[in-house]
């Protein structure tokens, strides 16, 4: 007979976490003490891509607020079904420029691992919601083949591990992982990019796996994803120390998002926080024109309005760079009229 204690024991409580998230209208709405009605829930968006949030990222919800900027990330709305023109399933071009299983590489230099199809939460806005995992992602089978793609392109010196969301893997699989890729010489730095932390920090604090990609051969580099300032709780900002107390460069991409933060106030005090929480505001993203998303967009010209005020309101090291991703470009590109 096993024990509950020794269930318990066998799977960490972040997994336990990520397993319970709210995947249900009525889960939200109970826990939000909302009613249905109060939401322009959509159950066709929902099919599309599936409401997920874990209960730590719910917590920060504000009850009752059918508005409110953290709930307006998460629920399936009526809105994506809108179809715009421009608005598209691979806004960024990945599908072009996949080489080899689980790569993208478009920029000289980077490349980046599509480390799985799995993330802790939906966002609505993701430029991914559509990417075609089961075919494009990595494959256990093939990851001889995307590694030896990495080996043979010896002008890539940063591996970037993406997803999905890296983190919502194993320590075992993940180290596993980054121990191949510090085998392969002419790699210099890892990044993670990750919204665990904000999302499902128990998954950070107490374990061992930011020690282990501290001491890696390897220079480590962790990209959060944090858009509103309501996103850093005390446990998300435990989450962070655990990350730089390791000596791990924390940086920050934040989407520009309407009705979410397309607000000075709001922007200024976020880089302000994350500074605060040892996090260097890093990109501020025009959001990718992915289909199901318009009604997130802010215009290019209300968007450089913006960052403006944040430049005369913020010290220039706590401005991230306004940029938006084109396909085809050599680099991120920076907004301009
Ligand atoms: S966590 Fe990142 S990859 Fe996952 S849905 Fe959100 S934005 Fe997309």
């Amino acid at each position: 007979m096993i024990h509950r204690t020794e269930l318990a024991w066998q799977t960490p409580n972040w997994q336990q976490s990520l397993a319970n998230a709210i995947s249900s209208l009525d889960q939200l709405c109970k826990y939000l003490e909302l009613a249905p009605s109060q939401l322009p829930f959509s159950a066709d968006a929902n099919r599309q891509f599936p409401l997920r949030v874990p209960y730590n990222y719910a917590s920060l919800i504000e009850k009752r607020n059918p508005r409110d900027p953290l709930l307006l990330q998460i629920l399936p709305d009526i809105q994506e079904l809108n179809k715009e023109p421009g608005f598209i399933t691979d806004p960024v071009g990945d599908l072009t420029h996949h080489p080899a299983p689980g790569i993208i590489h478009k920029y000289h230099g980077r490349a980046l691992i599509i480390t799985t199809g799995a993330c802790a939460i939906h966002c609505r806005y993701c430029f991914r919601r559509h990417f075609p995992y089961a075919d494009s992602g990595i494959k256990r089978t093939e990851w001889e083949k995307t590694l030896a793609y990495l080996e043979s392109h010896q002008e890539i010196d940063e591996i970037i591990l993406s997803g999905g969301d890296p983190l919502v893997m194993s320590d075992q699989t993940l180290t596993e992982m980054i121990d191949q890729l510090a085998g392969i010489a002419h790699l210099q730095r890892i990044r993670i990019h990750t919204r665990v932390p904000t999302v499902l920090p128990e998954r950070i604090t107490g374990s061992p796996l930011m020690e282990h990609l501290a001491n890696n051969r390897l220079t480590p580099i962790v990209v959060l994803h944090i858009n509103h300032p309501n996103e850093l709780s005390p446990s998300v900002t435990e989450a962070l120390k655990e990350i730089t107390k390791n000596h791990i460069f924390l940086l920050n991409q934040s989407v520009l998002l309407k009705t979410v933060n397309d607000s000075p106030s709001l922007l200024t005090l976020l880089s302000e926080k994350l500074f605060q929480a040892g996090v260097l505001p890093y990109y501020l993203h025009l959001l990718d024109k992915v289909e199901g998303a318009a009604h997130f967009a802010v215009q290019k010209e209300e968007a450089i309005a913006l960052h403006q005020a944040m430049m005369e309101s913020l010290p220039g090291y706590m401005v991230p760079k306004l940029v938006m991703e084109q396909d085809g470009a050599d680099s991120k590109l920076p907004v301009t009229v």
